[in-house]
């Protein structure tokens, strides 16, 4: 039992004692079984919200119509989430309402896959009404039930099916493949950033050539933002060797760069798929830099303009791709520039005003022109250096 499981007894006890039954539940429970780091304890009770409530002296309403009560307990916050039903879908996506339940069988009942419906109770007992463990020891992913009807239900559960084959390097059951084959379709009813969460977390997964595979032979990126014609990217993602992605802003980047688009169609395809402005931002600074590698044309303005963070992106991807690259000596390259951004300048505006120079256009221009003379190690980064310069050139 893992310590974050001990630390909530005392909770679970409390809700024993008044007569209702609490077990953890989901992703930590699975986690757990697979001896994997878990990062949140759901814990799932037949206590309805306000008796929750009534329970403990801190809790806060983070989703309380949804039956979801946080309990505060020593700093640590537990989500809490009364047994539910979730009836009537009728739009492929969120039910229309849940109901709460006091049975943990009607709850296990609506998760998605059988390794998501495990029950575990604080003794450390484990519920087990699907057969999950079994599907854990085999590593399998397979849906509850019906996989047709609970992708009619909730058509986000594919790209969730393929997001665990690719965390968990498991194999997704053939009735549930199967199911996902014939209602791909169906993701189009699916908000993209709901979509695009699940997709990030299939190719930054332990084993995304699992997941890609099942995303491919299914169809599901048909109905992807700008993947519609996207077979030969997945395939050539798939194939590469050793594919880890560390982080989103190197998802995207392997991606932009595979298809190969421009700067406008980069901005466009990013936008789709409903990416903040900063991860579009950093998506062009590390391809630019991706480019740079692949093409040895890595200049220090390059440099200076990726930023550090994501020059590493693009080192790790370069290297992906098949290039041979000397991170030390980017690294070094990197580490050399006199300047690491304009405030690192050893000039202000105020110099210049006071050499002389008119605020305004010329003065911004002035400016960039030392930046870039700087970075290039054309000027030295030292205040008489550069203000000679600005005398010899207002
Ligand atoms: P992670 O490690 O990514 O948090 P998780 O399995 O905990 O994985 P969550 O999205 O946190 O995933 O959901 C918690 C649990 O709620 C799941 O394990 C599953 O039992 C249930 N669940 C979540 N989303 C769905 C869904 N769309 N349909 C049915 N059950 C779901
Ligand atoms: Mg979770």
């Amino acid at each position: 039992i893992p310590t974050e499981f001990e630390q909530a007894r005392p909770i679970m006890q409390t809700i024993e004692a008044a007569g209702y039954e609490a077990y953890f539940v989901g992703g930590s429970v699975r986690d757990t079984l697979l001896h994997k780091p878990i990062h949140d304890v759901d814990i799932a009770t037949s206590a309805f919200p306000e008796e929750v409530k009534q329970l403990f002296h801190k809790t806060v309403d983070t989703g309380i119509e949804h039956g979801t009560v946080m309990i505060l307990d020593h700093g640590i916050g537990y989500e809490t989430t009364t047994f539910r039903t979730e009836s009537t879908y009728q739009d492929y996506r969120r039910p229309d309402s849940v109901t709460f339940v006091r049975s943990l069988a009607e709850d296990l009942k609506r998760r998605d896959f059988t390794i998501n419906a495990l029950a575990m109770h604080e003794d450390g007992e484990i519920i087990d009404l699907f057969s999950g463990l079994q599907d854990l020891d085999n590593g399998v992913i397979r849906a509850v039930g019906n996989p047709e009807e609970r992708f009619n239900e909730d058509a986000l559960r594919m790209m969730r099916a393929v997001r665990f084959a690719s965390q968990l390097n498991f194999t997704i059951e053939t009735k549930t493949t199967a199911a996902i084959a014939s209602h791909a379709e169906l993701l189009e009813k699916i908000a993209i950033e709901r979509i695009q969460v699940e997709f990030v977390k299939m190719l930054m997964g332990q084993a995304p050539q699992m997941g890609l595979t099942d995303f491919l032979e299914t169809g599901l990126y048909r109905y992807c933002p700008g993947l519609a014609d996207g077979q030969d990217l997945i395939e050539r993602l798939r194939r590469l060797d050793h594919l880890q992605l560390a982080s989103e802003v190197a998802v995207w980047t392997v991606m932009v760069y595979l298809l190969d688009l421009d700067h406008v169609k980069t901005t466009k395809f990013l936008k789709a798929w409903k990416n903040s402005n900063q991860i579009i931002d950093a998506t062009h600074r590390a391809n630019a830099a991706l480019h740079g590698i692949m093409q040895d044309s890595l200049d220090n303005w390059l440099c200076y303009e990726t930023g550090e963070e994501d020059l590493m992106t693009a080192a790790d991807l370069a290297a992906l791709l098949g290039k041979t690259v000397d991170q030390s000596a980017l690294m070094a390259q990197y580490q050399a520039l006199q300047i690491k951004a304009k405030g690192d300048l050893e000039i202000t505006g105020q110099d210049l005003m006071a050499a002389g120079v008119q605020p305004g256009p010329m003065m911004g221009k002035l400016l960039a022109q030392i930046e870039r003379k700087v970075v290039n190690n054309e000027l030295t980064n030292e205040k008489e250096q550069l203000l000679r310069f600005v005398r010899d050139n207002k």
